[in-house]
């Protein structure tokens, strides 16, 4: 495939869900610039990065450490310095502090360790960092991850008492084979009560390739969306 095939292909994905993001949102009367498009590019070259910021795209998301840490490398420094980069994957209180080296937000916030892990990187790099608390849908779904609906609030106040971590929401993905419409509720409930909290904590995160149509209708964000616009990833996760 040429460069110039890649391009077209992924302009092509961009087109396509920017055309059901305003059509999800004009459904349920919402302004699409209140959704911020998050592509999740993991398995997918840095070279495809750099193409999609030519195209536009200004959020990416990665979920797995190593690939990220070289991905972001790679990019020409005035195209990192345009990306937003978020971290949506697992995270190990281990891993953490190398996170911080190149990721602008932590979505999958999930445990008091990794606050603490996360604002002591963020403090030795004199920065700071946003992050969502990822919230637990399924109900002990171990494999995705996510804090239980009902620790949020005390993981919300350790992020809103730590120096350099700034609390900017929640975040879910809807649990496997089940309808994501009631999931998707359920987390906006729970953003609300972070948000009567936490004033700045205005964001949710949810919705990908198969369910951004029930997550913009249940208030989402920021969308983080894959495979609709890069193509089908390898088998292996
Ligand atoms: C891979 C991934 C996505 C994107 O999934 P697609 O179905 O490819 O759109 C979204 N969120 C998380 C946490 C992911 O790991």
């Amino acid at each position: 495939m040429t460069e110039d095939q890649r391009t077209a292909e992924l302009k092509a994905g961009l087109e396509v869900v920017d055309a059901r993001i305003r059509s999800a949102c004009a459904a349920v009367d919402r302004d699409p610039e209140g959704v911020t498009l998050v592509v999740v590019t993991k398995f997918f070259p840095a070279a495809d990065v750099t193409r999609l910021h030519d195209l536009g795209v200004r959020h990416i998301g990665e979920n797995r450490h190593q690939e990220a840490a070289d991905k972001v490398a790679e990019l020409d420094p005035r195209t990192r310095a345009d990306l937003t980069v978020h971290f949506i994957g697992q995270l190990q209180s281990n891993k953490a502090a190398a996170v911080t080296s190149y990721a602008d937000v932590v979505q999958s916030v999930d445990r008091a360790k990794v606050v603490a892990a996360l604002d002591r990187a963020a403090a030795q790099r004199d920065r700071r960092l946003s992050v969502t608390l990822q919230v637990d849908l399924a109900g002990s779904d171990a494999a995705r991850g996510g804090v239980a609906p009902h620790e949020i609030g005390a993981l919300a106040d350790a992020v809103a008492d730590s120096a350099q971590l700034d609390l900017r929401g929640v975040m879910a993905v809807a649990p496997l084979g089940a309808d994501p419409a009631p999931a998707f509720a359920r987390l906006r409930e729970l953003a609300e009560d972070v948000h009567r909290e936490h004033p700045d904590a205005t964001w949710i995160s949810a919705g990908m390739s198969g369910d951004l149509e029930a997550a913009v209708a249940a208030g989402a964000t920021h969308l983080r969306v894959g495979s609709a616009i890069l193509g089908s990833r390898p088998a292996l996760r």
